[in-house]
C-alpha cells in the first residue's frame, strides 16, 4: 500500500461480516436528535455539541449512561427501522456482507415502555429493506441485559417466545463485572431450546473466569470481547483447540480504556497465539468509528494487509450464516485478495 488513503479504501471494500454490534450503539447525535424532535422527547442537551461533548469515557459505565439517555429517544417501529437502515448503508461503505446484530428489548420494554413487538417489526423492516438496498443480509440476536433484574429477562423470553424464528441468537450485554455468566443459566436454557444460537460478552472488564461461565454454564457458541483470556493459559489452550470465535472491537477497547493505546491491544498476540479472532465495531456512534475504521486502527499498528483479511475470513467462518451465503461471501474475499495481490 503506497499510502494511508489506499490502505483505507482496500480496508472499505475488502468483503466481511460484522459480529458483534449493537443496533442502539450505531445511534449518531443528529439522528437521536431527530428521534427527540419527532418523538416529542426532551434531551439535557440543547445542542449537537453539547451532545457530542458527552463522549469522553472513563469506563464502561460511563459510555453506559450516556447509551441509555439516548435510547428513550426511540419510541415507535419508524424509529428503529431507520436506525437499522443507517447502519446498513453505512455498513454497506464498509464492505460488510453480512451483520448479525444486537438488540436489547428489556431496556426498550421496561425502562422506555415501548412494545417488544415494536421494536421487533421495525429492526426486521429495516433489515428487509436494507437487504433490498444495499445488499447487506443481516440477522438479530437478542441480548439480555445482564445489570438489569433478571426476570427482566424472563418476561422478554415470553414475549420473544411467539416470534422466535425472527431471532437468530440469545447475547448477554452491558455492565460486566459483579454480573457473571452462571446469573443467566436458566434464560440461555430457555433460549437455546427456541433454536437459537448463544454468545455472551465476557472478558471484557469482567475476568477470564466469565468467560469459562459463559461456555461451560451458558455453552456461548462465540465470545464478544473475550481480551482477558490471555489471563488464563488454560483457557486460552482450550478455545484455541476448540476454535471458539472471539468477537474483538479494537477502537471501543480503546475509548473505554480497556486498553491504553491502539499500539498495546493485544489482537495481534491473540492472533499470533491461534486464538481465532474477528474485528468488529460494538457501538460505532459511541467508540470513533464503523468496522472499517476497527481494520484501519490495527493497520496503523503496522498489522499487514494478509493478516488483517485472515481476520476478515474468520468473520465469514464464525458467521451464523448458511452454507451458501457463507460460499458467497467467500467467493467475493478470494477475489478481493486476488485485486489485492494477496
Ligand atoms: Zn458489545
Amino acid at each position: 500500500m503506497s499510502n494511508t488513503t489506499d490502505m483505507q479504501t482496500a480496508l472499505a471494500t475488502m468483503p466481511k461480516a460484522e459480529l458483534h454490534l449493537h443496533i442502539e450503539g450505531t445511534l449518531e447525535p443528529e439522528l437521536a436528535f431527530e428521534f427527540a424532535r419527532r418523538n416529542g422527547v426532551r434531551l439535557p442537551w440543547r445542542t449537537l455539541d453539547e451532545l457530542r461533548a458527552q463522549y469522553r469515557f472513563a469506563n464502561l459505565q460511563s459510555f453506559l449512561d450516556l447509551y441509555y439517555a439516548l435510547m428513550r429517544t426511540l419510541r415507535t417501529a419508524d424509529d428503529f427501522r431507520d436506525l437499522m437502515l443507517a447502519y446498513l448503508e453505512r455498513a454497506a461503505r464498509d464492505g460488510v456482507m453480512h451483520a448479525e446484530i444486537f438488540f436489547d428489548p428489556q431496556v426498550h420494554v421496561f425502562t422506555d415502555h415501548v412494545d417488544y413487538d415494536t421494536v421487533l417489526d421495525g429492526l426486521r423492516e429495516g433489515l428487509r429493506l436494507g437487504a433490498e438496498r444495499y445488499g447487506v443480509t443481516g440477522a438479530l440476536i437478542l441480548s439480555l441485559v445482564r445489570d438489569m433484574d433478571v426476570a427482566t429477562a424472563d418476561r422478554i423470553l415470553d414475549m420473544a417466545q411467539t416470534r422466535s424464528d425472527e431471532v437468530i441468537g440469545v447475547g448477554l450485554d452491558s455492565a460486566e463485572a459483579g454480573h457473571p455468566p452462571s446469573m443467566f443459566v436458566d434464560q440461555f436454557a430457555r433460549a437455546r431450546s427456541l433454536g437459537w444460537h448463544a454468545v455472551a460478552h465476557a472478558g471484557e472488564e469482567g475476568p477470564a473466569d466469565y468467560i469459562r461461565q459463559a461456555l461451560d454454564l451458558l455453552h456461548a457458541e462465540r465470545i464478544d470481547h473475550g481480551i482477558h483470556i490471555l489471563d488464563d493459559d488454560e483457557l486460552e489452550a482450550r478455545v484455541i483447540r476448540d476454535r471458539i470465535p472471539l468477537t474483538c472491537c479494537p477502537l471501543s477497547n480503546l475509548r473505554l480504556q480497556v486498553v491504553g493505546s491502539i499500539d498495546d491491544h493485544p489482537l495481534p498476540r491473540m492472533v499470533h497465539d491461534g486464538l481465532v479472532c474477528t474485528v468488529n465495531s460494538d457501538d460505532p456512534a459511541y467508540f470513533g468509528g464503523y468496522v472499517a475504521a476497527n481494520y484501519a486502527a490495527l493497520a496503523s499498528t503496522g498489522m499487514p494487509l494478509d493478516m488483517l483479511a485472515a481476520l476478515a475470513a474468520n468473520s465469514i467462518e464464525a458467521s451464523f450464516a448458511d452454507d451458501a451465503d457463507k460460499e458467497r461471501m467467500r467467493g467475493r474475499l478470494a477475489r478481493w485478495r486476488d485485486e489485492h495481490g494477496l
